[in-house]
Formats: structure tokens, sequence, C-alpha cells
């Protein structure tokens, strides 16, 4: 338990309807009660209910009229003595509040320091303190499910249960170092590959969970490309459903990259328009152009824009050499005009691999059948009903994990002897240990929780 006792706005600063100060440590209670006046004592009222009261300051005024709750040790978010005092919203009540309390002796808290006491305390694992981080950073319904699937729990478990399988297949192939002379072996050669293979794929499987969950937490980067003047800004606002990018018919007009956000499906997309990429002599425009190419590059789906009224052969060379190799959708804009220079069918016949389809930027054409087309390609590039929240630190170690699963695999293949199998899989065990943040040292921890926000 710790010594001092911590303070901190629990909810953001702003004009609302509440604003709730949160207090741990020993003598919170006693603490808060020296601002706190109500007429049953808060220290007398059962812990978990509102106590209806007012604050005072050092001056001896109040200042605001508040609810007010006292948890017991062991049974608060922290796992210490905790109250939360419900102030009006505002800046004004919480702020003086806040500063009542530091003056009696508490201290401001710092970024993810009341999860991190619950985590010292043994409240929550480091998987479930970095899912609560992930909880609240969520921008959809979808990524939110997938943090709290990891809070509850469940992903723990799992790694739990294959760290105990790991630890298992460990001592069979130490007893196979500490008793070579049995022949051959605790375990078969069969049974060491069909072990090693089971343990690959259950890790392999929550990582493809896992990379579903961070879709979900940082949202699919799609990228709009194209020759200038095709739509690709009237294509980012029809998705938008606002004007975000200016529009004109002048070529060049998007100098640089616009970026947006939108939720399709549950699923947080961020949009990039990027410069229309053509041969230019302006060097602004040309920088534009340097980081449209480099953003294909980083894009998990590319729509790449043509124009059903302009010359088709540049825009069939402009595919060639820009989209080919990326996951893309050809969309074929301006389909509300007379002149069609490029049709669907010639995509068809030149691409036929490549989705495509006929858009109106302008009428909206096309545009719900888009956003359609963009939930799929997500949906089938992964599991988004089972996915994880994982933090990019848990990612790291999973990956790490699977890759010395994978030479195991390998050295075992190749009848490796015991001691050289050992080292990649005792190396595994350590990594799946790291993601649950046993033994987690305290630098760890500060990496961990300096990505929260105070008050959490
Ligand atoms: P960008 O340079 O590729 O970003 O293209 P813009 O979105 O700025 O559009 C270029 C010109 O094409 C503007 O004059 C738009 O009004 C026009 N435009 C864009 N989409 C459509 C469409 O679907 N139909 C028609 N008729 N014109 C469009």
């Amino acid at each position: 338990m710790q010594e001092d006792i911590i303070v901190a706005p629990g909810t953001p600063q702003g004009y609302g309807g509440i604003s709730i100060i949160r207090i741990s440590g020993v003598g919170a209670v006693d603490l808060a009660e020296k601002i706190f006046v109500s007429r049953q004592k808060l220290s007398s009222s059962p812990a978990r209910y509102m106590v209806l009261g007012k604050l005072r300051d050092s001056t001896g005024q109040f200042f605001d009229t508040v609810l007010a709750v006292h948890f017991e040790e062991g049974k608060s978010y922290t796992g210490e003595e905790m109250v939360e005092l419900h102030c009006h919203g505002g800046f004004a009540s919480a702020n003086h509040c806040i500063g009542e309390l530091l003056s009696l002796g508490a201290r401001l808290a710092q970024g993810g320091e009341f999860t991190r006491r619950a985590f010292t305390n043994g409240k929550m694992n480091l998987v479930e303190a970095e899912a609560v981080n992930a909880l609240i950073h969520s921008a959809s319904t979808s990524a939110l499910k997938s943090a709290e699937r990891t809070l509850t729990g469940e992903l723990t478990e799992k790694i739990k249960s294959i760290l105990q399988d790991i630890t298992n297949f460990s001592a069979t192939l130490e007893v196979d170092l500490d008793f070579p002379e049995e022949g051959e072996g605790f375990l078969s050669q069969e049974e060491k590959t069909s072990g090693i293979g089971k343990l690959l794929a259950e890790i392999q499987d929550i990582l493809s969970k896992c990379k579903a969950g961070r879709l979900l937490q940082n949202g699919l980067n799609i990228a709009i490309v194209g020759l200038p003047n095709v739509g690709k800004s009237s294509t980012l606002n029809a998705l938008l459903e606002k004007e975000k990018a200016i529009v004109t018919s002048i070529p060049g007009t998007t100098r640089d990259i616009i970026e947006d956000k939108i939720v399709i499906g549950g699923i947080p997309i961020n949009i990039i328009d990027t410069a229309g990429i053509r041969e230019t002599s302006d060097l602004v425009e040309s920088i534009g152009v340097k980081r449209s190419c480099e953003t294909i590059g980083k894009a998990d789906l590319v729509l790449c824009l043509l124009d059903t009224s302009q010359d088709a052969k540049a825009q069939i060379d402009f595919v060639n050499e820009y989209i080919k190799g990326t996951n893309c959708i050809l969309l074929l804009n301006k389909i509300d005009l007379e002149a069609h220079c490029l049709t669907s069918k010639d995509l068809r016949t030149i691409f036929p691999k490549k989705k495509s389809l006929e858009i109106s930027a302008f009428k909206g054409y096309g545009i719900d059948e888009l956003k359609r087309l963009i939930f799929d390609f997500a949906s089938r590039t992964c599991d988004l009903e089972n996915a994880y929240s994982i933090s990019a630190r848990q990612e790291e170690c999973l990956l790490l994990a699977e890759k010395d699963i994978l030479e195991t695999s390998n050295l075992i293949k190749n009848d490796a002897m015991p001691d050289m199998v050992i080292t990649p899989i005792s190396s595994a065990r350590r990594q799946l240990a790291n993601f649950l943040g046993l033994d987690a040292t305290e630098d760890l921890l500060d990496t961990v929780f300096a990505t929260f926000c105070v008050g959490k």
C-alpha cells in the first residue's frame, strides 16, 4: 500500500454536468472530510453510497454542493481507500477542490497512477491495465468491445494456458537433456512436432485477433490517389459527408495530404486524400506528389480514383505504375457525365483481378456501396468479432514469442540436440511472461503507464 494520498480529476476538464475528483490512499476519507461537510459524516456512511454535502475551503466558505462516495480498502479501483467527489461541472469547482486537497497534503496523481496502484495492489494484471487504456482511447463501439474482451481477462487466461503448455513442453525437453541415455527420449519426434505445431497455431491465432484489435484501435488507413482533377477531394468529402477538402477544377489544388476519420460499421477509418500524382515543376506540389507515393506504400487499402471523362491511357498507365501490388479498389468517378473515355468494362478487361466500382462523388452515386466494400475489406483482413486490444509492447512480445516458437519448430524438424531447442523455447516463455507483466520492472511500468491520462 502506498504512503501518500493522490488526487486527480477523473473526468475531462471542461463544461459539463459534473466533474469527478478521485482521491486514493490511506486516510483518503479523513482528508476528504476536511473539506466535505454533510449531515451524516462520510466516514460513518456506508461504503459505495452517495452522500449529499457541501465543499468548504480553508477560508471557511462553502463553494459547491456535491455528492461524495467512499470505497473501502480492497474494494476500490486502486485497491486502496478511495473517495470520489462529484462536483458541479466546469473548471472552477473541480480546480478549487483539487487545490484545497493539495494544500491539505494530497499529491497530484501522475498519468495512470490510479491504475498503476491497482496493478501494484493486485487488483488487475498488466494486460488488464493496458486494456483500460485501450478502452479509454477506443474510437468506435467495436474497438470498445475488443478492449473489454481483453479487460475481462479472456486474453490473459489464453496466454497463461499457452505459457503453461510451453513450461510443460520445456520440462519434457529438459528430461531428454538430463537423461540422454534413455534412448528415444521422453517425447517421440512426432509428439514434439505436433506439440510445437499446436503452440505455434495458438500464438498465431491470438496474433491475428490482436491484429484485428489494433485495426479497431488505430483504424484502417485508406489512401485516396489518382491523377489531378479526377475527383479525389470530392470523394473524400462525399465519404466524410462534409466539405473537408477544397474542390476546384484547377489541377494541383490539393498540394499536401489531407486526413480525416470516419467510422464505418464500427471500424475507425483514417482517410488520406493525397495530392494528384503528375509530373510537375512546382516545388511545393512536387513534395506533395512524393508524399502521395509514400502514402500509397503505407496504406492498408488504396482507393484509386479514375475519371470516366479523362484520357484512358494516362490513367491506365497510372494504375500500372503506382497501384500494382496494393490492396486497392478502382473507383470510376464522374459517371454522371456524358463523356465515357474510360468505362467499367475497360477496367474489368485490363485489370480483371482488381475490384472496381462506378461512382459520382459529385452526386453521391455509389458512395454507400463504396462504404460497404471498405467494411468488407476490413472484415476479410481480420477477425473483428473476436478481436483483442493490446498495446504495441504486448504485440512485440507476441511477435517475438512466435519467432522463438518457429525457431524451436525448425530445430525439432531438423532433429537438433535438446540443448539447442531449449534456448528458443525458453525465450518464448520469457516473452509470454513479459506480455503478462510477470516480474515487471519499474522501468517497464513507467513506460506502460506514461501513456495513461491523469486521473486513470
Ligand atoms: P482532385 O484534384 O482529384 O482532388 O479532384 P476534385 O475533387 O478537386 O475535383 C476536380 C473537379 O472535378 C471539380 O471541378 C469537381 O467539381 C469535379 N468533379 C468531382 N467529382 C465529380 C463527379 O462525380 N461528377 C462531376 N460531373 N464532376 C466531378
